[in-house]
């Protein structure tokens, strides 16, 4: 047993869910990484390459935002794409949790290259004004970490990337998974509704800019409380 080991089973157990889903594209593979904050300088993160249904906890990586492994080091290596959950937890103090998927409807739009806009407001309060897509750059490289970096200031929960696949972030690990499912819900509707053919109505602005302001207050609200805590 270690300090760290109910976050580790936390996103172990998020792991399986998402891939006994189908979120990770496929349901033996392991497209797609969890991980949680631990503090301002840490997170547990799944490691690289591995069939989530062979995972132990003790498989789970704790590593720093600076990418050092901390702790009992795991016999595997985290993943590749911990740069890119380490720059979210950094430039977004209200983020405590993000996962990143394959999900089918959602990598739709990461290859048509189009942004979600504001269907349903209790799809569009949890996840922001619009899904915008991030653009691409290799798998695990730190490029598409900055790439993540230079949307983050929308405040939104959710994004694409082009050719690639989603990312949902939450407060916990439970509202991010939600924001995965309800991400996935939104992008098989409206790309179901695009197919139609027919004119598409998207949310009155008035209440686009309410979910503007409830985004914005979440974000606020966090960073208010990390200074309290200084
Ligand atoms: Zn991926």
């Amino acid at each position: 047993m270690t300090k760290y080991d109910d976050y580790k089973k936390n996103v172990l157990e998020a792991s399986l869910w998402l891939s006994e889903h189908g979120y990770f594209g496929s349901h033996r593979g392991s497209g797609g990484n969890v991980s949680v904050r631990l503090s301002e300088v840490a997170m547990v993160i799944t490691p690289s390459s591995v069939k989530y249904q062979k995972l132990s906890v003790d498989d789970i990586c704790v590593v720093g935002f600076d990418l050092s492994v901390i702790g009992e080091k795991s016999k595997l290596t985290p993943s590749v794409e911990s740069g890119l959950h380490s720059i979210i937890y950094q430039k977004r103090p209200d983020v405590n949790a993000v996962v990143h998927t394959h999900q089918i409807y959602g990598s739709v739009f990461a290859v048509i290259n189009t942004p979600i806009p504001a269907l349903f407001d209790e799809v569009s309060f949890s996840l922001g004004q619009m899904v915008e897509i991030i653009p691409y750059a290799l798998s695990g490289s730190s490029e598409l970490a900055n790439n993540v970096a230079g949307k983050l200031s929308n405040n939104a929960n959710a994004y694409i990337i082009q050719n690639h696949g989603i990312l949902a972030l939450g407060k916990n690990l439970d509202l991010a998974i939600l924001n995965a499912e309800l991400l996935e819900k939104v992008a098989q509707i409206y790309c179901l509704a695009l197919s139609t053919g027919k004119p598409i109505k998207t949310l009155p602005e008035s209440i686009v800019e309410l979910v503007v302001a409830v985004r914005n207050y979440e974000v606020n609200d966090a960073q208010g409380k990390n200074k309290e805590k200084k």
